[in-house]
């Protein structure tokens, strides 16, 4: 598998090599400290380009930029119609683009180019979803006496802060940006650390657009330095975190000092549940899809598999036979068809790496995988792990790798009551041939997303997406996604 490994001179210019700059107020501009964060390619462990280490200085300088650019008329008296036709030109800009954005990702942080491409596609549809939604924004006339008028008027927040993971850049950003800029809000942007590299490239292609300097802001750094000082920053109206569940409540706990709005789209330990009417050889390929698609690195991977008790065997051997073959098994993320590329950074190599020792020392079998893959790059072998128990770490906690655990239940009830034993609730999948069993089962998971007899697919517009339980607060995409992004003001008039 190493042989096929592009060399360096194949990466994109952008990422290559060089310092980036990040972008405040429309001007390309260093961190204030002058120092800088290094990438690196986990496929190759190369170096890349490295970005701006922005901390508190630097987000105040973007939120007052965001501020300025959220009083000045340009922006704020803009026509609900040229709205939309900015948002439908950022679609354009991505789509012509899409190519070398999902390219970045990929050697930035290591998914394959199936994963990239197709958030590079839901991004631009992101966008020419929201470009439809300024001109259909609006509040409402409220009855009240003969000699009153009240009315409600729904205004943008103001600066919105945007912070997410870098298992998803492209994927993570438009359902957060496309809505605030909708709703008439201006943005300062905080990407991963490890995966900001094409926010600062989209940035630079936004400038092609009508977008007023100063409506989008992007400040590069660490969570503890950039991203706190975001939360923290009294200017800044609301917070919308994508990241781990630890991160989001530090997060919410932060932002609570100074009140602000926040949405959360935080971490999950999805269940399967594959019953004996299933289509086996289908609930196979989902179920191996779930937990291999961007090395098991994706907020709704299958990290929990669940069997009726009298197709086990079957569906086990249907399952290693498929984990073994293409397109399951690793390789460059730049190959056209590869699913399971490496871990995106070295700590997440070494943290996944740990919950495989942890495994073993719990006492799970480790029926596949259990092992780094190669010999070059942050690649671990799909693993699945079998004899394990509900109270097990490696069953309870989010290990963001290629790594599921199966066991097996009875009967309706009990694949219920397994699949629910979690704190986490962002999605599952079920697996049936029975109509009623299949939507008996979706209204009785505690998930915010049930996907029946598939996995995995989205809609970055109009299906709302987010987390029950301690997987989150609040939904993206939809209608719902709207109010997050505006406040209701009432007027009443005395005639
Ligand atoms: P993370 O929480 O470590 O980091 C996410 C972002 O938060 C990064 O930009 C980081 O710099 C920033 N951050 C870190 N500490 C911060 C702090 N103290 N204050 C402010 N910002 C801070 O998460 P990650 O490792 O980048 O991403 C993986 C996690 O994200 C997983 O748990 C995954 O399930 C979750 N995720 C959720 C969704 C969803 O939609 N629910 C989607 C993708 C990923």
């Amino acid at each position: 598998m190493t042989e096929m490994l592009r060399t360096h001179r194949d990466v994109p210019e952008f990422v290559r090599g060089g310092d980036r700059l990040m972008s405040i107020g429309g001007q390309w501009v260093p961190a204030a400290s002058g120092q800088t964060l290094p990438n690196v390619d986990p496929a190759t462990e190369e170096p890349l380009a490295s970005v701006p280490r922005g901390g508190a200085a630097d987000v105040d300088a973007a939120v007052r930029a965001a501020r300025r650019a959220f009083a000045d008329p340009e922006w704020a008296d803009m026509t609900p119609d040229r709205r939309g036709r900015i948002l439908n030109q950022i679609a354009d800009v991505i789509e012509a683009h899409a190519e070398e954005l999902a390219t970045i990702d990929s050697v930035n942080m290591g998914a394959p180019r199936l994963v990239t491409d197709t958030m590079l596609a839901e991004a631009s549809e992101a966008f020419r979803y929201f470009a439809g939604w300024p001109t259909k924004i609006f509040g409402t006339h409220v009855p009240t006496t003969g000699d009153r008028l009240g009315y409600t008027r729904k205004e943008p927040l103001g600066v919105v802060g945007v912070i997410w993971g870098w298992n998803g850049p492209m994927g993570q950003l438009p359902s957060k940006l496309a809505p605030a800029l909708a709703a008439g809000n201006t943005v300062v942007l905080k990407p991963a650390e490890t995966g900001s590299l094409s926010t600062l490239r989209l940035a630079e292609l936004l400038e092609t657009t009508d977008l007023p300097a100063g409506v989008v802001n992007v400040v590069t750094g660490l969570g503890a330095e950039a991203g706190e000082a975001l939360v923290a920053h009294p200017d800044v109206a609301k917070i919308a975190f994508t990241g781990s569940t630890a991160t989001g409540k530090h997060v919410q706990e932060l932002a609570s000092r100074t009140l602000k709005q926040v949405t959360l789209e935080l971490g999950g330990k999805s269940p399967a549940v594959v019953f004996a009417d299933a289509d086996l050889r289908q609930a196979a390929r989902g179920v191996a899809a779930g937990f291999h698609g961007n090395a098991g690195q994706a907020c709704v991977a299958t990290t929990r598999i669940f069997v009726q008790d009298s197709v086990r065997e079957e569906f086990l051997a249907l399952l290693t036979e498929t984990m073994a073959a293409p397109p399951f098994v690793p390789g460059d993320p730049l190959t056209p068809g590869t699913v399971v590329g490496p871990l995106s950074t070295k700590t997440q190599f070494d943290r996944v790496s740990s919950y495989l020792d942890l495994a073993v020392a719990e006492g799970a079998r480790v029926v596949t995988g259990g092992t780094r893959h190669g010999d070059r790059g942050y690649f671990v072998a799909p693993t699945l792990l079998d004899d394990t128990t509900s109270d097990m770490r490696v069953v309870r906690e989010e290990i963001f790798g290629p790594v599921a655990t199966i066991s097996t239940f009875t009967d309706v009830d009990d694949a219920v009551a397994q699949a629910n034993d979690t704190d986490y609730g962002l999605a599952a999948s079920v697996w049936t041939t029975s109509l009623s069993t299949a939507h008996q089962v979706a209204a009785r998971l505690e998930a915010g997303t049930v996907w029946i007899n598939t996995w995995g697919e989205m809609s970055t517009g109009n299906l709302p997406f987010g987390g029950y339980k301690q997987s989150g607060i609040g939904r993206e995409g939809g209608l719902e996604v709207l109010d997050a992004y505006t406040q209701t003001k009432t007027v009443l008039v005395a005639l």
